[in-house]
């Protein structure tokens, strides 16, 4: 068995009771260290990394909240492929769990508690839901972040990308993508990508599989010069006046390095307008 193959199976025995259960770290050296993404809630804190039977050196934790990712160059990819390649971490794992406070949490909930925050409304993005990458169910959600990671060109395709889910109450491990199957297919999406596509809802309807991968590229070095391809940026961006936004930026940035004295004024209007 693989390194995560032998993790559950031992999980499931020691969650059965027995006692002997348990990992040789020793057995999968090459597997090692492991990143797992998983949430922030807390109670995942004393599950971790025991439940996966691994010592803390070979346990490389990056927790968000609801283990989302919203695409293949997220900055929590970014964290995954800088894990790997500063860290070495050998295979990423990431992991859901029961219960998830993000799923129970509708959008009208969340717009109400943003508010009692103090958070404007009218700051935020029109579709806070691709926004946040907020999900209703923690098993799809699972498997679109296994499905961002895996598609990710920041993810080498020797690293396994896994998706588990993992109880809070008990501890007990369960695939819901198994890595190691989706390494050597040539397309690596086709196990998660029929479920990734029943989402719908999470924007799998603009194009995120294939054409994601090169927006957020094209995007970001080539903005101003080719708008066209601003129309379908996968986050936030969905409004065509958005495209004059970065058209508009440009110009004004030079009289604001030769007049320097004009912007200051204009925080301590926000900032102290009652003083
Ligand atoms: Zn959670």
């Amino acid at each position: 068995m693989r390194l995560f193959e032998s993790i559950i199976d031992a999980n499931h025995r020691a969650v059965a009771g027995d006692a002997s259960a348990g990992l040789r770290p020793a057995d999968f050296a090459d597997a090692l260290p492991v990143i797992a993404l998983t949430c922030v809630d807390p109670r995942l804190n004393a599950l971790f990394p025991s439940a996966l039977g691994l010592p803390g050196e070979q346990f490389i934790w990056l927790r968000n909240a609801g283990n989302i990712i919203t695409g293949p160059l997220s900055s929590t990819m970014r964290s995954l492929a800088l894990a790997c390649a500063v860290k070495g971490g050998e295979e990423i794992a990431i992991i859901g769990h029961t219960d998830c406070q993000v799923a129970k949490t509708t959008m009208v909930v969340l717009l109400d508690k943003l508010k009692e925050l103090g958070v404007d409304r009218s700051r935020l993005p029109d579709n806070l839901s691709d926004f946040f990458g907020t999900f209703g169910s923690e098993r799809q959600n699972v498997i679109k972040a296994v499905e961002f990671a895996r598609s990710s060109p920041l993810i080498g395709a020797k690293i396994p990308v896994h998706g588990l889910m993992i109880e809070v109450a008990t501890g007990k491990l369960d695939w819901v993508v198994n890595g190691y199957e989706t390494l050597t297919a040539p397309a690596q999406a086709k196990v998660a990508m029929p479920e990734f596509a029943a989402l719908g809802a999470l924007g799998a309807d603009k194009g995120f599989d294939l054409g994601e991968m090169k927006f957020p590229e094209m995007k970001i070095g080539d903005a101003a010069v080719k708008p066209l391809v601003m129309p379908t940026p996968p986050v936030g961006a969905d409004e065509p006046p958005v495209v004059e936004a970065p058209k508009a930026q440009p110009p004004t940035l030079p009289p604001l390095r030769k007049k320097s004295p004009p912007p200051p004024p204009i925080q301590p209007r926000p900032r102290f307008p009652g003083r």
